[in-house]
Order: C-alpha cells, then sequence, then structure tokens
C-alpha cells in the first residue's frame, strides 16, 4: 500500500459549481455575458500555434499587467487562476507546522490549497457573516506563514473596510504574508472596498490577488496573477508549474485588459442586477447581507440545502454551503427573474 500524505485523508475535496445541461447556473460566479467579442475572435486565430508552447514568462501579459496598475513587471506573477496563484503563495512560504489563518467561511480552496501545501490550516470564524480581522490578528502565532483576507469574501459576499483592513496589517508581523484576494475587485463600490494594491502595495509583507475568471469572463481559460514586493514576487514565480499558463490565456488576458469599456459596462449591468435581486429578495422576507460582489448570500442555515434543492428541482442551480447559507450568482436580467421566482415560492416553507 502507498503511504498517502496523512493530511490528505480526511481532506475534503472542491465541490465545482453543478452543470444540468438546459437549466439557468447561478452557482459559480461566472460572467454572464460571455467572451468578450474581441476576445473570442482573437482566440479563434490563435489555435494553429497550439502546438508549441507558450512563453513560459508570460513577459507580455506580465507587462501588460505592470502598466494596468502602474508597477514594474518584476512585481506581478502570473498563474493558471488566481487558485494555482494562491497554491504559489503558500508552497513559497509553508513549512511543516506553518500556519495558515483565513476566515471560515471564505473561499473554500483555501483549507485545500493549505493542506496541499503541507500547511496546517487556522480557520477563524466569521461575525456577522464578515471576516472578523481582530479574531484574525489574534490567531496569529509564531508558526504563522500566510493570512488569506477575502475581500469582498467569497461566499457571504461582504467586505472588511480600509481602516480594519490598515489596522489588521499594521498588527501582522512582518515575517506573515498577508494575501488580499481581490477576485470581485471590479464589482465593489470603492468607497465601500478598500482597494488594497493601490494603499498597501507598497507594505513588503503585503501581496494582492486579482482574477480573469470574473469580470473579464475567462473562467474556462485559466488565469490569475498577484502583485506584491519584488523579493517576494522573485520565489512565487519558481513556484509556478512550468508552462501553466497556456498561450490562449496569456493573448486573452492581454486583449481583455485592454476592454476597459465593456468591462465595465458588463460590471454596471450586474451591479445593477445585484441591487434589483437584494432589494427584491428583502422584499419577500429573506434577510441577507448587502454584496459587494457578483453574488449574493442566503444565511439560510439549516433549510440552505433544501432551498438549494427546491431551486434545481425547477431549473435553477445555486450553490448550497450545507447549515450555513447559499450563494446566488447574479446571471442574466432574465436568469435572475427566474431564480426571484423560486425565491418567492419557497418563502412559505421557511416563514
Ligand atoms: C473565483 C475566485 C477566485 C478565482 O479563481 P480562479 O482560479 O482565478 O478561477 C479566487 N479567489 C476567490 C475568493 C474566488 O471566489
Amino acid at each position: 500500500m502507498v503511504h498517502v500524505r496523512p493530511s490528505l485523508i480526511g481532506l475534503q475535496s472542491y465541490v465545482p459549481g453543478r452543470k444540468v445541461p438546459g437549466a439557468v447556473v447561478l452557482a459559480s460566479n461566472e460572467c454572464p455575458y460571455g467572451l468578450l467579442p474581441s476576445v473570442a475572435a482573437r482566440l479563434a486565430r490563435l489555435t494553429g500555434g497550439l502546438s508549441h508552447y507558450p512563453d513560459m514568462g508570460a513577459g507580455h501579459l506580465l507587462q501588460a499587467l505592470a502598466d494596468h496598475h502602474g508597477v514594474t513587471p518584476d512585481r506581478v506573477a502570473v498563474g493558471a487562476g488566481s487558485s494555482e496563484v494562491c497554491g504559489q503563495l503558500l508552497h513559497t512560504v509553508s513549512a511543516p507546522g506553518g500556519e495558515v489563518v483565513f476566515g471560515r467561511r471564505s473561499f473554500e480552496a483555501y483549507p485545500i490549497l493549505t493542506a496541499v501545501a503541507g500547511g496546517t490550516a487556522v480557520p477563524v470564524p466569521l461575525r456577522d457573516h464578515v471576516q472578523d480581522l481582530e479574531a484574525m490578528a489574534a490567531a496569529i502565532t509564531e508558526r504563522t506563514r500566510l493570512v488569506f483576507v477575502c475581500n469582498p469574501n467569497n461566499p457571504t459576499s461582504t467586505p472588511v473596510g480600509e481602516s480594519a483592513l490598515r489596522a489588521f496589517i499594521d498588527r501582522v508581523p512582518e515575517h506573515v504574508l498577508i494575501v488580499v484576494d481581490e477576485a470581485y475587485h471590479e464589482y465593489a463600490d470603492p468607497s465601500v472596498v478598500p482597494d488594497a494594491l493601490a494603499l498597501f502595495g507598497d507594505r513588503p509583507n503585503v501581496v494582492v490577488l486579482r482574477t480573469f475568471s470574473k469580470a473579464y469572463a475567462l473562467a474556462g481559460l485559466r488565469i490569475g496573477y498577484c502583485v506584491g514586493a519584488p523579493e517576494i514576487i522573485a520565489q512565487v514565480r519558481k513556484t509556478q508549474t512550468p508552462f501553466s499558463v497556456s498561450a490562449l490565456a496569456q493573448e486573452a488576458a492581454i486583449l481583455a485588459l485592454q476592454e476597459h469599456e465593456e468591462v465595465a459596462r458588463r460590471v454596471a449591468r450586474t451591479v445593477e442586477q445585484r441591487e434589483r435581486v437584494t432589494r427584491e429578495l428583502r422584499a419577500l422576507g429573506y434577510d441577507l447581507p448587502a454584496s459587494q460582489a457578483n453574488f449574493v448570500w442566503l444565511p439560510l442555515g439549516q433549510d440552505s440545502t433544501a432551498f438549494a434543492d427546491h431551486c434545481l428541482a425547477n431549473g435553477v442551480i445555486v450553490r448550497a454551503f450545507s447549515g450555513e447559507g447559499v450563494r446566488v450568482t447574479i446571471g442574466l436580467p432574465e436568469e435572475n427573474s427566474a431564480f426571484l421566482t423560486l425565491a418567492e415560492t419557497w418563502r412559505p416553507a421557511f416563514t
């Protein structure tokens, strides 16, 4: 019998959103508007080059990202989705017994990637659906290597504000890497959700994570990145699986970055729909936190799975976290309407 790492045996696998042919999918926080048209056209032309390896250093993309953020390219590292970049960051700092602090619940990849990197997860309960930065700071020990702050938080949709984040970063010792995961940055109101790159990008122990999977509509191509101090970024790059970012992903990301206007237009529609869905759910009697992302969180507790089953039985896939709540992605207006109708028919069952 092969000796398997004990830390993997009891580890829960990542649960991807379900796929059911013909169903409305509001389970994975994807962009409902499809590929950006210019990206789709470019990708169709690029497939002939796929017999060759991509640029392993992703030089053009790094330069484009550096220009986009007004930093030097040595401050940027890319990966096959920001999930891979999370893993790279963990591998960069992890050591046997090294602790990794994050909110619970937060992004479900954190505990998995932590275990795979050989770290010890230290989940810290949320407070009123918000990451409790004071409790997270208090959970830091001399064994702590990394802290994830997911802002706004997946799956609860809530942000931490600038003053709380600043106090937290000031309090965390410099040997601990603080990873601010801003996967939903584009959907957030800048007056509510701080831009960690602009505010704390100069700190030697702060790295900001961004992705092309959400607002840039490239979830299927797998491309994400982080921005941090050159010293840490140089090490993070070593941990990337060679050639993990495909040539198509690199080209698509460069082009998508140029599409600010179309991306902003789509984001505005999603934000408008998010406010509509929130308003209508509240009018139906649901109690939900204000969202800063492209999804809403229904803290339905023990009813969560039954609610998701009710939706699934009627052709709408949402994401239940058993015993906690349901995460519902903001889709096209008519998809949101279909969901709201189901939320309305469900209501008598829990009031
Ligand atoms: C969706 C998401 C990501 C992005 O994942 P990719 O690997 O880039 O597709 C990262 N962090 C959080 C919190 C997310 O919700």
